[in-house]
């Protein structure tokens, strides 16, 4: 599938996020800091996917 470069921004953007929460509970690995970044990293991978798909059901170039 090809995708413009505005599905790259969306998905950059948000992989960054996933990946310095994911960070975040390594550093704090056995506390309740790790099991919250872990939840919010879980919650920014299905808002990444929504907006992913609301991307594709509206833009000319991707497909
Ligand atoms: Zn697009």
């Amino acid at each position: 599938m090809r995708t413009c470069h505005r599905f790259g921004r969306i998905k950059s953007g948000y992989e960054r996020d996933i990946s310095s929460l994911m960070d975040h509970a390594t550093r704090n690995e056995g506390t309740g800091l790790a099991k919250s970044s872990r939840s919010s990293a879980d919650g920014a991978r299905r808002s990444m996917a929504f907006a992913l798909n609301r991307h594709l059901a509206h833009c000319r170039e991707c497909g």
